[in-house]
């Protein structure tokens, strides 16, 4: 990391990013001033050579910076102490996706005939598999890349990028909040539904957060998912300012003519059009890693990023087909007698569970853990398709008020609740499980939640043969 060469900074929470923080600071040269709240992880940074220094105590006037980790609760429910300190000393604040881009911003001044892009993806939902997505077709078309962010590697510990290389960065609404620089090539909106509004103290300040990556001057590229009246503001206002090109939107479900550059998912079918002229087709019901329209909205942003790039839409279509999807998100565990087992553990709200119940039917539907504000109420909509629903955990029973009349039944389980959803399935039934709630009521997270349901389905067919 350049631009703090002798100074001091301090790095606030020791987790995975903060540890990287620390080390990249100290090889451009700074002093990482290094703290974390919990004994735990000052131990374990400790035990990774790093020094500690108790912000508690710092001599602000003498800090360059604060840099947060992204997991640490800033502004709600109650400001950070340290943060507040650094605020009040005039200290500016930043995480590690600042540092990132300004270093990169650097590199790239190297001399090389095609410098590395930053493609950075954004939204409330979608943006590991869009991610993924992205960095699976520019992989299949031989195109040097590398995953980072949330998913995947830290932003600071990536291989030093190469000639042609893309840089594809999941950015969730906490980190793109507080880095002070923020200048991907191309940047990727998909949706915005109401999640962490706690943290952002309300829609309007996490939409301002997403936002701040479509700022002036922002990237070159702008893709905007426009499902939200959110999303089709902002490139509205995009689009009024820049040249045509600079922003392709995109929908999962409506038609999307007029001017522009424009890709849509509709009837299992890709669609991209420029200035009201349709450019290429592709038929998604094909790529066994994107089912439901969810996905085909994931489809066309990374198809979105790949043209961008300049790739040829037959290309983009072969390296999709290859892409098996992520795990925990809509992942197909096992197929037996007429029965597919879906894990969607990642479905931690209404919103990303609405979405696998419209991607499937005849579900039996595992649900349950600490449910969101609103619980399932949304639901109401789909339950069409489901045929009966499996409730575990901590809101099984608020849930089961909202389910009424419909079919359902409590457990205090997940192994219980799929032992009997595999018990009562038919021949062309999906067991999903897609939550609608966060696993750590009974689980630490929701991989450990999903790898739970994988081993129950395991295990109900062991003792069915
Ligand atoms: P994120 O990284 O934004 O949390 P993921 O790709 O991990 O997104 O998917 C999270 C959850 O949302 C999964 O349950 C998945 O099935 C669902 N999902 C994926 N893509 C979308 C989308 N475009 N819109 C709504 N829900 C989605």
């Amino acid at each position: 990391v350049q631009g703090y060469e002798g100074r001091a900074v301090a790095v606030l929470g020791l987790g995975r990013s903060g540890l990287a923080t620390c080390r990249a600071l100290a090889a451009g040269g700074a002093v990482p001033l290094a703290w974390d709240d919990s004994p735990e992880s000052r131990a374990r940074a400790e035990a990774e050579g790093i020094a500690l220094h108790d912000l508690a105590r710092a001599d602000w006037s003498q800090i360059a910076a604060l840099v947060t980790s992204p997991g640490i609760p800033h502004l709600y429910p109650a400001p950070n102490r340290h943060l507040a300190a650094a605020l009040a000393a005039g200290v500016p604040v930043d995480n590690d996706i600042g540092l990132f881009f300004r270093s990169f911003a650097t590199a790239q001044t190297i001399e090389m005939d095609q410098p590395p892009k930053v493609v950075a993806v954004t939204g409330s939902n979608g943006k590991s598999t869009t991610t993924a997505l992205i960095h699976h077709i520019l992989t299949a078309m031989g195109r040097p890349s590398q995953m980072a962010g949330n998913i995947g590697t830290g932003v600071l510990s990536i291989d030093p990028p190469q000639e042609g290389e893309v840089i594809v960065l999941e950015l969730s609404s906490y980190q793109t909040e507080l880095a002070r620089a923020l200048t991907p090539d191309i940047a990727v909106f998909t949706n915005l539904s109401p999640d962490h509004l706690d943290r952002h103290g309300g829609m309007g300040g996490y939409f301002a957060a997403k936002r701040r990556l479509f700022a002036e001057g922002g990237p070159d590229r702008a893709i905007i998912g426009v499902d939200e009246i959110e999303g089709l503001f902002m490139a509205g206002q995009l689009a009024e300012a820049a040249e045509d090109g600079r922003v392709i939107r995109i929908s999962s479900g409506q038609k999307l003519a007029g001017p522009g550059w424009n890709i849509f998912a509709r009837k299992g079918f890709l669609a991209e059009y420029r200035a009201g002229r349709q450019v290429a087709s592709i038929d998604l019901r094909a790529m066994p890693g994107l089912p439901g329209a969810h996905n085909h909205q994931n489809a066309c942003a990374a198809y979105a990023v790949a043209r961008s790039l300049g790739a040829a839409p037959r290309l983009v279509e072969d390296a999709m087909a290859s892409f098996t999807g992520l795990p925990h998100r809509s992942q197909l565990v096992a197929e037996a007698g007429g029965v597919r087992y879906i894990n969607d553990s990642k479905a931690t709200n209404a919103d990303s569970a609405g979405k696998a119940l419209q991607a499937f039917d005849h579900i039996r539907w595992l649900a349950g853990g600490l449910g969101k504000d609103g619980g399932i109420a949304s639901l109401a909509p789909y339950l069409d398709r489901v045929a009966k629903a499996y409730l575990f955990g901590h809101s099984a029973r608020d849930f089961a008020l909202q389910l009424g009349e419909h079919p359902h039944e409590i457990f205090d389980t997940l192994e219980q609740a799929t032992a009997s959803a595999i018990a009562e399935a038919r021949s062309g039934d999906t067991v999903l499980l897609a939550p609608a709630a966060a696993s750590f009521d009974q689980f630490p997270d929701f991989e450990a939640r999903g790898e739970a349901f994988i081993a129950a389905v395991q295990a109900g067919h062991a003792t069915h043969e």
